[in-house]
């Protein structure tokens, strides 16, 4: 038997749950059960019967009490209510059952406001309220304890000037000012939240760059607000007043506490001094509603911006003109303390082996969706593992669970941790399951297919992340799968349906806890949530009344996201062959490699790549030959343990061989190969030639694609002698 568990039987209550296909093999009891990735014909049916147990404990009513738990207060990282939060988290995971509950403490840089103003001085005075207003039906709104606007990790100062607007703050935007006669050197500037979404730390950095004073970012209706449909209390989208929150640190450059860049700040840690952190933003920079920036936009009176800078306001958008603006902020960078809350349920069989789940705790208010949507998620899948330990079922491999703190601050939580066991998640860990938002749309608005199920993945698990999603129910009825094919087609507005390799984003950018496994310690990772129409990210209104009214009022999608979560743990905790598929991670290689050709242009006698593109090739076959090897011995219940554990080692050293110690050029924390974000926390693959290409340097660019046909070179040789291996070991 693969689990410690007596024999496991399943009530006929726990049927209504399966799909038809599974039940119907349940119920003749003859039939094999569905083959599974990565496990052996009898243990399929095993985790088949594991997996129904385990789907049928999560609950939508005791989702929603989760939520209301996490939301009560606003609980930012470094309060005294997310501190509570963090021994409720420990309190309640001992009482589920699960071990090793430990409190991890960080003492870091933290960043929070003393005092911040803006005032128009001419041509007509006006004083911003940078705050939210309340809405009776919605008593949380009234919380004195909110606060105002501010942006973590901002400079302070005190700045006095005339005001620029520069649309999305991107440098091409300065550009065009420039064009234009116009210098934004010591001046004020005003910028807009962007759709797509970029970080707005980026914003910060490019408006620092161009010697700008100070940057007030704001939220134009055109991007979240009244443009899209209904605004809060009524609707999904962000109110007049609303306020996106939010850090500016340089976390694309280096994660975590600024002044411990690659190391953990542990008590007692060395650290560096503010004036020497690459992360730490050298500018002063607020938020404002739009409420806030309309008097500063129709007091200009200088040239008109062109019209695709023209935003949703009723006014005429200019570059400058008559407005001065005096901007004063006084931010607090104490240390403070900073908690991860960690848990685990111990591996039956491969105790050495984990399975890490984790989840951010801090929200900037109440977290409605950001986090705490992802935190009701994570208590009730902890509750459903932990009841089935209970009922003595333990995984094989380790299960480790994660109460992240700081996350919202640079990932900073996560990264000081994952720097802390570099040595042990390295050698131990064999995925990183993520969950941030877990239902970041409002199911009310978002038809007859549902809200949109939008997860990413190393290409090399997406084909299981695939499969489990067969196995789960989504609130519209549907299989999870047939519900993402559906809104897959619907939000790319395409013809048919996708395919299966079509479904999963296996393009990872940064903007979470991932980033410290995947881009430093060489770690596989999967990103799960449910996306749609949401338009108070970071501000009050993400709060439970969104949530319970608008987001998921049956919260029948925190408990979907429970069950896939669950689903995707207990098989790579419980395979006999970990799940990687190399021969589609190939394909997503040749795919990625052949758009940065076809984006740059690039000219095969400048940078010959045919080369890699040839090493990606032979990647591909030797994943499928191992794979085909060791098939045929899946039907077979006579195979030693010992012999899959020694593929899984070998396994799990592909990934680890992405990793280059060096770094990429300028951002040495960063040490995947194929892997990292670009400043905005977009994706970017293979981020050392992309940088290089994009600048067109040549010679730089020969040496990054010389390093991918080494590590491709590597892990193609490792998957061949771990193909002749086996098929000398085996029976
Ligand atoms: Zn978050």
């Amino acid at each position: 038997m693969r689990f410690t568990s007596r024999t496991l039987t399943v009530p006929l209550a726990f049927l209504s749950v399966l799909t038809f296909a599974l039940s119907a093999q349940l119920k003749q009891d003859a039939p094999p059960a569905a083959p599974i990735l990565g496990f052996s014909m009898p243990h399929a049916a095993a985790e088949h019967q594991l997996e129904t147990e385990f789907q049928s404990i999560p609950s939508p009513e005791k989702a929603r009490e989760w939520h209301r738990t996490f939301t009560a207060e606003p609980h930012p990282a470094a309060s005294e209510r997310n501190n509570q939060l963090a021994d409720f988290v420990a309190d309640e995971w001992r009482k589920q059952g699960w071990e090793d509950v430990t409190l991890r403490r960080y003492e870091v840089l933290h960043s929070r406001p003393r005092s911040v103003s803006v005032e128009m001085t001419a041509p007509v005075l006006f004083t911003a309220s940078l705050r939210e207003d309340a809405y009776d039906v919605d008593p949380d709104t009234k919380n004195p304890s909110v606060s105002g606007a501010y942006f973590g990790y901002s400079a302070s100062g005190d700045v006095s000037t005339e005001l620029v607007y520069a649309h999305s703050g991107n440098p091409e935007d300065y550009d065009l000012l420039r064009k234009n006669g116009i210098s934004v050197k010591g001046k004020i500037v005003l910028v807009r939240y962007s759709n797509p979404y970029s970080y707005r730390g980026f914003k910060a950095l490019t408006a620092e760059r161009e010697g700008a004073a100070a940057l007030l970012i704001y939220s134009d209706p055109a991007e979240d607000g009244s443009t899209h449909g209904k605004v809060f209390p009524d609707g999904p989208w962000g109110p007049e007043s609303h306020i996106q929150r939010g850090a500016i640190t340089y976390d694309y450059i280096v994660p975590g506490d600024p002044t411990t860049p690659g190391w953990a700040s542990v008590p007692g840690a060395k650290h560096i001094a503010p004036e020497e952190a690459r992360s730490l933003p050298k500018i002063p920079a607020l938020p404002l509603s739009w409420r806030d920036a309309k008097p500063l936009l129709e007091n200009m009176n200088g040239p008109e911006a062109p019209k695709d800078w023209q935003g949703a306001l009723p006014i005429t958008y200019r570059f400058t003109g008559a407005v001065k603006v005096h901007v004063k902020i006084d931010m607090d960078t104490s240390m403070q303390p900073y908690t991860v809350v960690e848990a685990r349920i111990r591996g039956s069989e491969l105790p050495d082996e984990w399975v890490l789940l984790g989840n951010h705790r801090d929200a900037w208010v109440y977290g409605g969706v950001d986090p705490s949507s992802g935190t009701a998620s994570m208590m009730e899948l902890t509750r459903a593992l932990g009841e089935m330990k209970q009922r003595g079922i333990r995984p094989r491999r380790t299960i480790v669970v994660c109460s992240w703190d700081g996350e919202e601050y640079a990932l900073t939580g996560s990264t000081e941790w994952g720097e802390q066991f570099a040595d042990d998640l390295k050698k131990k860990l064999v995925a990183y399951l993520n969950v941030d938002e877990s239902v970041a749309g409002a199911a009310t608005t978002a038809g007859p297919d549902g809200l949109s199920f939008s997860p990413s993945a190393v290409a090399s698990l997406a084909p299981m992340l695939v499969e489990a999603s067969k196995e789960v129910r989504a609130p519209s009825g549907k299989s999870l799968y047939e519900a993402w094919r559906a809104t897959a087609k619907r939000d790319t507005n395409a013809s048919t349906l996708p395919l299966d390799s079509a479904l999963v984003e296996t393009r990872i950018g940064s903007g979470s806890d991932h980033t410290v496994f995947l881009n430093h310690l060489g770690r596989p990772v999967i990103n799960l949530g449910f996306s749609g129409d949401y338009g108070v990210y970071h501000s009050m209104y993400d709060d439970h009344y969104w949530m319970e009214r608008i987001g998921d009022p049956s919260f029948e999608y925190h408990v979907a996201l429970t069950r896939i979560w669950g689903v995707v743990a207990l098989r790579l905790a419980n395979a006999d062959l970990l799940p990687f598929d190399f021969q589609f991670n190939a394909a997503a290689l040749e795919i990625f490699l052949r758009e940065l050709e076809q984006k740059n242009r690039v000219d095969p006698k400048r940078l010959a790549l045919k080369r890699l593109h040839a090493r990606i090739a032979e990647f591909g076959i030797a994943g499928a030959a191992l794979r085909e090897a060791v098939r045929v011995d899946m039907y077979s219940d006579t195979l030693p343990q010992l012999q899959f554990q020694r593929l899984n080692e070998q396994l799990l050293q592909v990934e680890s061989n992405w990793l280059d110690p060096a770094g990429i050029p300028g951002r040495p924390w960063f040490q995947h190969l194929l892997y990292s974000s670009r400043y905005t926390y977009a994706h970017l693959e293979f981020p050392g030639l992309t940088e290089a290409v994009e600048k067109q340097d040549w010679k730089l660019a020969g040496k990054q694609a010389a390093l991918l046909e080494r590590a491709v070179e590597k892990n193609t040789k490792l998957l061949k002698s771990a193909e002749t291996w086996w098929e000398r070991t085996a029976q």
